[in-house]
């Protein structure tokens, strides 16, 4: 209940233009621990940095104001710009889209747009052997997503396209029931958006059991899940988990995010775990980077320390 009130406190307060525009310009040293770059080459640095250490990435183009189906269309070519420069450096082209930001929700020529820009997107990902996750926001557009989603598998197979399951929604275990004909590529979060309380749990501890019947479950059906937590003790359990149930380790991955527990990421790779960064990089970081601030009352302490240094 308390992380509830301050994920809120800190979205009302980060929602200022005023908080927005001091952090703008005082605070890019601690943007940086969450944002890899503004640009295509710094997140593909990023992305070879972590290959060293035997850590694959998720690139991120992040969006903002994203309206017009021009814009869409835009935010979607420079996606499809990513994957051709992340693959010409030899970088594996796994990307994460917002289906919103190319246009979910807005008909052009009688279909929908987010539709038609992710097919581009994950048409172009898969001639590279990449992968696309569609991420997941707030829960008006989980049906939408949801349904997309089971088109682009129909369209592109279960390797090419994966998406997201968050396990505050109190519907996310028969989301995952419904579809496992698919034997979807399924990243499991917890959930980072501002919730009701007539569609999410508000206790971390209903929230953290759920997700632990997310990942066994999926797990357990055999499909590859991706355990895209922090969370150490979560950790440990699936570990426990997949080792009693003989579930080998390339069904699953762990994936972190950038800047967040580095040192974890790295021993679970020593250890011989697949693990994934996801690395969101561009110029419209400030909404990303305040949902990373309201994840955990230390980053404010963070924010604050940071700021009083200028
Ligand atoms: C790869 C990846 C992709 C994601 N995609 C989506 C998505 O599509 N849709 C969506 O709604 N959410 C997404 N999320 C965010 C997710 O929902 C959570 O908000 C976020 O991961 C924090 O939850 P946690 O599982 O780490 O657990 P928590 O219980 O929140 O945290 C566990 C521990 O992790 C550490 N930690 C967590 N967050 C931070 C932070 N910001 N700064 C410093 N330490 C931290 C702390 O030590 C904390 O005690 C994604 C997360 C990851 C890792």
């Amino acid at each position: 209940m308390l992380d509830q009130v301050y994920r809120k406190a800190v979205l009302t307060v980060t929602g200022n233009p005023n908080v927005e525009k001091i952090v703008r310009a005082r605070g890019k040293g601690l943007v940086k621990r969450f944002v890899a770059s503004e640009d295509i080459p710094g997140v593909l640095r990023a992305a070879k940095e972590l290959e060293q250490d035997g850590i694959g990435a998720i690139l991120d183009q992040l969006g903002e104001f994203i309206d017009s189906p021009e814009q869409c269309n835009e935010f979607a070519q420079q996606v499809l710009d990513l994957i051709e420069q992340a693959h010409a450096q030899g970088v594996e082209p796994y990307v994460s889209i917002k289906l919103s930001s190319v246009g979910q929700g807005k008909t052009v020529n009688g279909e929908d747009l987010g539709l038609t820009n992710a097919r581009r997107i994950i048409r172009k990902a898969s001639e590279y052997g990449g992968f696309v996750c569609l991420d997941m926001e707030d829960h008006p557009l989980v049906d939408l997503t949801l349904a997309q989603f089971r088109t682009l598998v129909g369209e592109f197979g279960n390797k090419a396209v994966g998406t997201v399951l968050q396990s505050y929604l109190f519907r996310s275990l028969k989301d995952r029931d419904s579809l496992d004909d698919l034997q979807p590529n399924i990243r499991m979060v917890k959930g980072a958006y501002l919730e009701p309380e007539t569609v999410a749990y508000k206790d971390k501890a209903d929230v953290d059991a759920n997700y632990r019947r997310l990942v066994y479950q999926h797990m357990k059906a055999g499909n590859y899940t991706n355990v895209a937590t922090h969370d150490e003790k979560i950790i440990d359990d699936v570990k426990h988990f997949a080792l009693i149930h003989d579930i080998p380790r390339d069904q699953f991955e762990f994936q972190m995010l950038y800047g967040i527990r580095r040192d974890l990421q790295k021993d679970l790779a020593l250890q011989g775990y697949r693990v994934r960064t996801y690395i969101a990089y561009g110029p419209a970081w400030y909404p990303y980077f305040t949902r990373r601030i309201a994840e955990t009352p230390r980053n404010a302490l963070f924010i604050v320390k940071g700021m009083l240094k200028g």
